[in-house]
Formats: structure tokens, sequence, C-alpha cells
């Protein structure tokens, strides 16, 4: 479901390496609509704000976010000011929330690229007013509050002693108020009641200090999957625009994963019993073996712990990684299959009924699938919606 036109995007690469992802705008702008739809749609006022930090999950920011603003997203947020700046000399022109920590050095960028800056430190207030009464302005930002993940924002039990200080002076206008989980993705964990309650009573002792935002929110991906009652007046999902959910909460939402990551294989060989593939020299073979060489390795983001445990598709079926992950490439075991050079090889994604979804190889690994997302390395070319596909160039094994 496409619900705005997509601006034209081509990536600056001429030249496709065997190993690419794809990115399906459609994909994502469908995941934010099913979100939206999912927290009530606009008129129950819940807004959706489109978390593009980290290149975008790896997806590409500026593609990513120009899809997103073109669905209707009214804020997208990022990690820190940088990104921002990136998503605006793209041409992105939605509010724009950074998450991170403001360091002096670059504050010039809030003003400059009119970003909404995270308040979460009283050094980042000081800073924020400083620079806003030496250019004669305000800026609008959003408080950060924290209850329990001990990472950013100001404690929620000391507010009284805090808050005044910060945001004293007529420079900062508190347009919202937000906090963040750290188990939301965790069913069991008491932490996570505990943190909205403790958000709640911030919330009123803030009341009492004068400080009354338009908009409170809380919930990540997993959380606003979790519990309707943190949705407040927005929700923060990255990973679920991306198509994939925490998988505790994953069959609440149907989703679709956006990236797929292919290669090809460029050489097979055999392999006797005993012998092993790779560095180390690990994991002798106990049956007479075929292998293919895969060229993606941890260069590519593939981390080096699938060597034993993580899969491929190939030629429609699921296949081991053996040996072990070079920074170049992988070897499978084949073993039985009909395999040449130039056979496509899915890395995430579908083939022939197939599925490796980012959930799985995170699994296989003992890590989140936002990490997969993010990892996908820097020389990998994406291509997007509209791209002619790069496996209809002829292979070179
Ligand atoms: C990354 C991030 C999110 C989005 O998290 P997902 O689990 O990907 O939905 C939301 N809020 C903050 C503060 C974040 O840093």
């Amino acid at each position: 479901m496409r619900v705005g036109p997509v601006p034209p995007w081509r990536p600056l690469a001429v030249v496709v390496r065997p190993t690419y992802a794809h990115i399906d705008l459609d994909a994502i702008q469908a995941n934010f609509q099913a979100v939206v739809s999912h927290v009530g749609g606009r008129s129950g006022g819940v807004e959706v704000i489109a978390v593009v930090k980290a290149n975008g999950y790896g997806h590409g920011a500026v593609p990513v976010a120009r899809a997103l603003e073109a669905a209707g997203a009214r804020m997208l947020a990022c990690a820190d000011i940088e990104e921002g700046v990136e998503l605006r000399r793209g041409g992105v022109r939605a509010p724009i929330l950074v998450f991170g920590a403001l360091s002096v050095s670059d504050l010039d960028g809030v003003f400059s690229y009119d970003l909404t800056p995270t308040i979460s430190s009283p050094f980042a207030a000081r800073a924020l007013r400083e620079e806003a009464s030496r250019r004669g302005t305000r800026v609008r930002c959003h408080l950060k509050i924290d209850t329990g993940m001990n990472r950013l924002g100001f404690r929620y039990d000391n507010l009284a002693g805090t808050i005044p200080v910060a945001l004293a002076g007529a420079g900062l206008e508190i347009d919202a108020v937000y906090t963040h989980f750290a188990t939301a993705e965790d069913p069991a964990h008491p932490l996570f009641d505990q943190q909205r309650e403790r958000f709640d009573e911030a919330l009123a002792r803030l009341s009492a200090l004068g400080v009354r935002p338009r908009v409170r929110h809380a919930s990540n991906s997993g959380a606003l999957l979790r519990d309707p009652t943190t949705w407040f007046d927005a929700v923060r999902p990255g990973l679920l625009l991306y198509g994939v959910a925490p998988p505790e909460w994953a069959e609440r939402l149907s989703l679709r994963p956006a990236m797929t990551l292919h290669s090809r294989v460029v050489a097979v060989k055999g392999m006797r019993v005993g012998e092993t593939a790779g560095y180390g020299a690990r994991e002798a073979v106990t049956r007479p073996t075929t292998i293919a060489i895969v060229p993606a390795g941890y260069a590519d983001g593939l981390d080096v712990r699938l060597a034993g445990r993580g899969s491929v598709l190939v030629r429609g079926r699921r296949v081991p990684v053996v040996g072990s992950v070079c920074m170049d490439s992988i070897t499978i075991d084949v073993t039985g299959l009909d395999v040449t050079p130039g056979d496509e090889v899915v890395l995430l994604g579908s083939q022939s009924g197939g599925v490796i979804g980012a959930g799985d190889v995170a699994a296989a690994i003992g890590t989140v699938p936002h990490e997969i997302l993010c990892r996908t390395g820097s020389r990998i070319v994406r291509t997007y919606d509209g791209e002619p596909s790069p496996s209809a160039s002829p292979a070179t094994p």
C-alpha cells in the first residue's frame, strides 16, 4: 500500500557488488500505516514519531525518512544532531526529534537545521538556553525523564531539585515530556510497570512545577505492542517500521520486512572427511561435504557468531553457515543440492517459500533484531523500489 508518492531516490553507486540489499519503501509506508491503525489513527490523537536513527536501522536514513514523510509521519526521530542535519540536507521537512545528549560543539545544528532537541541533563538545558539567548530566540524541546533505565534523562525522583534550575529563564519551550523503557521486550520483568508508574508520578510533579507539555510519549515498538496504557499522546516505533516485531509481541501486528539481503554463490567445492573450512580450522566434517563460497562477510555486517549457528537460502533451501565468517566471505554447506556459481543466495528475506527474518538471525546469535538491521555494512549498496535489480545483471562467478 503506497500512501503518498515516494520522492525519487537514486544511490550514487554505479557498480553493484553481488552482495546487495534491497529496500522496499512501500513496505515501510505500509508498516507505518499499520502502526497508525494499531494506535487508533490520528483522530484518536496518538501520534506516531517515526524513528530513523542509525541510518534508518541500516535501510538508508534519507530515503526511509522521505518515504515516511510521504506516508504522513508528522515527526521523525534520530540519535544525534549530525543525523538530523543529514536528514535536513536530504530534503526532510517534518519536525525531527534528536534523542541524544547534546554537546556544546554541535549545538549550531539545532538552530541552523531546525531540529527539536531533547533536554536530558542540566548541562544540555544550560547549553541550549545560552545558545538560544545568544541568538535571541527560543527553542522548542522535549524533556526526558529517566524512570529506571539509568541512561539519559532527569531522574524521576529528584525533579523538584533539578527542573526549576534547568528550565529557568525564557529560552526553552517544553513541548513534550518523554521516557524510555528498559524491559519492554521482557514480559516477566517488573521494571516495565514500575517505569510507567514513575512516569505518571513524574508528569504530576512536573505539572506542579509548572511544566505542562502538549505531548507525553514513552513507547518504543515493544512497549506499544505490549501495553496500550503506555501510548500517552505519541508512540516512538523504530523496529516495527522496518517490518520486524519483537518476538514476544509479533502476532499483534502484521508487518512486511523492508530489507532483503542478497548475494550469489561464487565457488563450489568438495571437502573430505576430517577437513575444516576457514580460519581457525575448527569443526572437521564427518562426511564428504560440498560447500559453496558466498562473497559476504563480517565487513558486510555478518556476525562472526553465525558460523555454525546461522543459515541462508539457496535453491529454495535453508542451508547452514559452516567454517568461519571471514571479512569478505562465508562458506555454506550445500551437500546434496545442485548448486552452481551464480546461484542466488538470500541472507535476509525469502526465496521459493523459505524465509529468513532479522528475528531468526538475531535468535541464532543471541541478540536483538535491531542489531542485525543496523549492522548492514556500509559497503553494501542499497537498492530501492523502482531501481533495476542488480540480479538482472550477468553473474560474475
Ligand atoms: C531507538 C529508540 C526507539 C525505538 O526503539 P524500537 O525498539 O526500535 O521501536 C524509541 N525511543 C528511543 C528513545 C530510542 O532510542
